[in-house]
Order: C-alpha cells, then structure tokens, then sequence
C-alpha cells in the first residue's frame, strides 16, 4: 500500500492506472477508521480492480462553532486497517496542499435536498462536502466512489452533484454498519462518555420504532414522525436537532407514506452531534378493496 500526500503524485498513478486499463474504486474519508468505512473498502475490491482511499479532515465543511479542531485524528492506525483491507493507494494530503492560499473555488448543490436535515442544521456543510469531493474526484480519477447509507442525504447531495455536473463517476451507497446494541458506527462515537454512550441508543431505537409503526400500516408521515421525536424527547441527554420522515430519493414532503421513504435524525447527546436513518420501501396496500 502506498501513502500518497501530493495532488500531483496521486494524479499521476490514477493516469498510469487509467492507461493499464485498471478501473479505481475510491472510498473518501475523513480518518479515524471504524468497521463502517471498512465496509465501504469491501465493496470497493469486490467492484474494482484497485482501490484508492482518501484520508482527510474537510476543513470546508465543518462551521466555526464545530468540532474541526478536535475531530479524531488516528493516521498511522487508520493506514494499518486500510492496509489490512487491501487498500492499494491512499491518499492523505494536508490542508495546504488541497486548499493553497488563495483558494477560492465552490461547488454548491441549491435547493430542496440541501436545504433542508442537515443543511439546515449545519449552514454551508454540504458545500463543504461537494466541494472536497469534486476536487477528490479529480485527483483520483475513480469509476466509482463508495460512500455510506449512514449520511443518506449527503450520497443523495453528491449523486445530484454528479447528475448535474457530468461527472462520469457511479456513486455506490453501502448499508450502514452498526455495533451489536444498534448504534450506527461513527468516528463522533469516541466523545461519547459512558452515560450518554447508552443515552445515544435513544437514536436507533426511535428510528426502529417509526420502522414498526410503518410495518403496522401507518402510511400518516406525521404519525410516525411523532413517534420517532416521542422515543427521542423522552430519552435523558438527548437533545433532538431534528427529525424527518420523507421520500427517501429526493427528500421531498410526503402526504402518504409509499415507496422509497427515509426516517431520519439527528440528535445532540453532550456535545456530541450524531445523525441516523432508516430507508424502507413502503408498498401501500388499500384497507378496502372496492369490487
Ligand atoms: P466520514 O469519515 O465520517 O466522513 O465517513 C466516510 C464515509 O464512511 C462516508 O461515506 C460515510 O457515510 C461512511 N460511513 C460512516 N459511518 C458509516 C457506517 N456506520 N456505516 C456505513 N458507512 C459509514
């Protein structure tokens, strides 16, 4: 495995693996490793011929008042669980080297799918986000890139970029990985202390019980929803940001729950922001079938 840091560098070999004829498979990062991004390196070997990792804290994508300057930073333990993956390349550039002085260049999806969840929680997160991956996109080269389930809008968002912009990359969303209690994987997990470890089980637990009301027939968006923030506001330490039950495609307003449908939320326990969702497919079956 080779540890890339320059732009150019990382440029040149995705050339050279582009003339061999080798399709790249890139899994984007920001480090601190967990079982849910190694997932996403699965995916990626059993697709592609080589795969390419990148490892780097987003600066542009986190607010002022975010958690930027204490995120998790782990690079050597990161390499040897990338390494162990077969990961062939990764990329871990410094902030410099991705935003030299005087950068100034923005890619912005606009619109109902940023506006709303987490773009209205996090004011210029996604911007961050398709920014980076643009311009990761460019330095890799990939056929595809790998990103979790578990940031449901932000693969929606760069789909949407990529439709938009031509990009000729296949955005390939894998299943989220949670630990055995239900909490979804996060780097974000190691703030949480003891206590608000299993207060953060509120969120997973909310999400499954808005799953079961559906199961059960509820097709009222705002009944589940209900249900989901009832599980969450009675849960000590948590704090909800929001929570949403929507058309799982393009996160628009539902009057009835059918098809491809997202419950999602997200919480603060302490200080620690953590997001989560559920995807389900609702097929609408009619109570009174008129003969
Ligand atoms: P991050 O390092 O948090 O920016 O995440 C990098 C990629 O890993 C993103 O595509 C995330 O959606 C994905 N990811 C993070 N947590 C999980 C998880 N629990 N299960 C699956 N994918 C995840």
């Amino acid at each position: 495995m080779k540890v890339v840091a320059s732009v150019k560098e990382m440029q040149e070999i995705a050339l050279k693996l582009r003339r061999e004829g080798k399709n790249v498979g890139f899994v984007p990062t920001m480090g601190y490793l967990h079982a849910g991004h190694l997932s996403l390196v699965k995916n990626a070997r059993a697709e592609c011929d080589v795969v390419v990792m990148s490892i780097f804290v987003n600066p542009l994508q986190f607010g002022p008042q975010e958690d930027f300057a204490v995120y998790p930073r782990a690079l050597e333990r990161d390499l040897e669980l990338a390494r162990a993956e077969g990961v062939a390349y990764v990329f871990a550039p410094a902030e410099e080297e991705m935003y030299p002085e005087g950068y100034c260049t923005h890619v912005e999806v606009t619109g109902p799918l940023t506006e709303k969840m987490c773009g209205r929680s996090r004011p210029g997160h996604f911007r961050g986000v398709t920014t980076v991956v643009l311009k990761l996109f460019q330095v890799v080269q990939p056929v595809r890139a790998y990103f979790g389930q578990k940031d449901a809008q932000q693969a929606l968002v760069i789909k949407k970029m990529c439709r938009d912009l031509n990009v000729p990359v296949e955005i390939v969303t894998c299943p989220i990985v949670r630990e055995g209690d239900g909490l979804a994987l996060s780097s974000r997990n190691v703030y949480l202390s003891a206590s608000e470890r299993e207060a953060a089980l509120a969120l997973p637990r909310a999400l499954e019980a808005g799953r079961q009301l559906v199961a059960k027939g509820e097709h009222d968006p705002q009944k589940v929803r209900a249900k989901i923030l009832a599980v969450l506001t009675d849960s000590p330490l948590v704090e909800v940001d929001y929570v949403e039950v929507c058309d799982g495609q393009n996160l628009s307003d539902l009057d009835q729950l059918a098809g491809p449908v997202l419950l999602a939320a997200a919480v603060r326990v302490g200080k620690t922001r953590l997001i989560d969702n559920i995807y389900l497919e609702v097929h609408h079956v009619p109570n009174h079938v008129e003969i």
